[in-house]
């Protein structure tokens, strides 16, 4: 009677070792506002300034995807759809307003259904309890940079230090004591480079002494478009105020943390205001103020990235581990004259996009396909080797990741960005095919149409909405956005 037991144990045994071979751990490392200017593996003026070479090795070691377009540019809409892999108005998290639906589908109640163990530590920024987790342990709304309060599994728990060390110790030490019988989904996300950009302590003479590159659309009159990106209200020169220029402070230090970061602030800003700057001088300093500390709170993220990938490496996971880092967003370093995201236009469109997957992505490697978050939940499933749901709304990333990139991919990527308003972004929605782009801003007064030809103006300076020459490219792009919305199911 022994030998059919003994046989059913090495049975058992074989097929979850095979489960397990097929079921890689998935770590989703994410950020929030991370410009690809500020992540040096995509290169660019600011990238031999301020290296960020933990995330660097992430594209050396595996993929880096060149055009990453998220479908509205904005923090909880852009983890909706990445929970979800739906479009906005589908998961109905159409601005940061709603309270997340946490009832719907979601990738990682199926990824639980699928064997795995499921976490998520960091930042929500989703209104709702998180569901679809064994484990939750997140900031509450926006969080501070300092001394951060984690809702852990419903209980408050008070933290002490810098928010962005404080949330990797946290992810570690999920890893550290989890059920190891079962794969993991963690999704560590960063409440940095969000604003109000307060650096780590370590960090705060970093870049002190240089002078950051200007972009050269920092003082942008607007001329040549529409009306529309005139109407903002996210210039360096008018709208940054006194908490995201570090004149006045967000967190809530202890006194050790006061002294050293009023220690210095204080003096450099008593000696801004003695210098009465004005004009583009002013606008000038404000530029440098903003950059420094977004880039010395990318220096912190990327630290600890290292960490990351180091306790990967000592326990022997990283091969077994696949390893994606994202943002929610880009983010606007200046160019136009602006801090912030929400617009179709490049700098905010495009997100970074890093996946190392040992043994199946070569290292190395770099894709231009049009890609999106709108990808990453059927992705997240697709590695797991658990069903992807008919409803999703994206395409799988695998096929890429394995090197399998026949002509079939998505030629155009539908964008549409819902919260009227803030920061003076007006409703507007898009197509690209990655050389032109249409916007349509659909509401009065407006009521109008931007078209871009990328390649003779990747600025976007200029909108050839309306000139003859483009006529007929226009009216392509014109009926891919309708097919589009159809095909997405966002009306007529
Ligand atoms: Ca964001």
């Amino acid at each position: 009677m022994m030998k059919p037991i003994i046989f059913l144990c090495s049975l058992t045994l074989a097929l979850s070792c095979a489960g397990a071979a097929k079921q890689p751990n998935i770590l989703f490392l994410f950020t929030d506002d991370h410009a690809l200017k500020a992540l040096s593996a995509y290169g660019g003026p600011l990238a031999r300034i301020a290296p960020t070479p933990h995330l660097d090795r992430l594209a050396k070691e595996g993929m880096l995807f060149e055009h990453c377009l998220v479908s509205n540019s904005i923090c909880a809409p852009a983890r909706a759809v990445i929970l979800t892999g739906k479009y906005s108005h589908l998961n109905g998290q159409l601005t940061n307003k709603e309270v997340f639906d946490g009832s719907q589908q979601t990738a990682p109640k199926l990824l639980q259904q699928a064997g795995y163990q499921t976490a998520i530590v960091g930042k929500w920024h989703l209104k709702s309890t998180p569901t679809g987790f064994d484990h939750f342990e997140v900031l509450k709304g926006q969080g501070q940079y300092y001394n951060p309060m984690l809702i852990t599994n419903g209980r408050n728990v008070k933290h002490t230090g810098y928010t962005t060390d404080i949330i990797t110790d946290q992810a570690l030490n999920w890893l550290s004591n989890r059920n190891k019988k079962k794969p993991f989904f963690l999704m560590c996300q960063h409440k940095a480079p969000h604003g109000r950009w307060e650096p780590a302590l370590r960090h705060l003479e970093t870049f002190d002494k240089i002078k950051i590159p200007e972009p050269s659309t920092l003082f942008d009159d607007y001329a040549g478009r529409s009306a529309a990106p005139a109407g903002h209200k996210m210039g360096i020169a008018e709208d940054l105020g006194p908490s995201r220029l570090m004149f006045r402070y967000s967190s809530k230090f202890t006194p050790e943390q006061f002294k050293a970061f009023d220690g210095h602030f204080r003096p450099r800003n008593e000696a801004f205001e003695k210098a009465n700057l004005d004009g583009k001088a002013r606008t000038r300093w404000y530029y440098q103020r903003y950059i420094k500390n977004y880039l010395r709170c990318v220096k912190a993220v990327d630290e600890n990235i290292g960490r990351m990938l180091k306790y990967l490496d000592n326990t022997g996971l990283a091969e077994n581990t696949v390893v994606i880092y994202s943002s929610d967003q880009g983010f606007w370093l200046g160019e136009h004259g602006w801090f912030d995201k929400r617009w179709m236009y490049e700098q905010s469109l495009h997100t970074p996009l890093l996946v190392r997957w040992p043994g199946v992505t070569k290292a190395g490697s770099r894709n231009a396909r049009l890609v999106s978050n709108i990808d990453f939940a059927q992705t997240f499933l697709d590695i797991a080797n658990a069903p992807q749901p008919k409803d999703m709304q994206g395409l799988s990333l695998t096929p890429i990741l394995r090197g399998q990139t026949s002509g079939q991919w998505r030629k155009s990527h539908y964008y549409h960005y819902y919260e009227a308003g803030g920061h003076g972004v007006p409703v507007h929605y898009g197509v690209t095919d990655g050389r032109y782009k249409l916007i349509r801003f659909p509401e009065k007064p407006l009521n109008t149409w931007e078209f871009f030809d990328l390649e003779a103006d990747p600025l976007e300076m200029k909108s050839l909405y309306g000139e003859s020459k483009y006529r007929q490219k226009v009216g392509y792009l014109k009926k891919e956005l309708s097919r589009l919305r159809r095909a997405y199911r966002v009306g007529s």
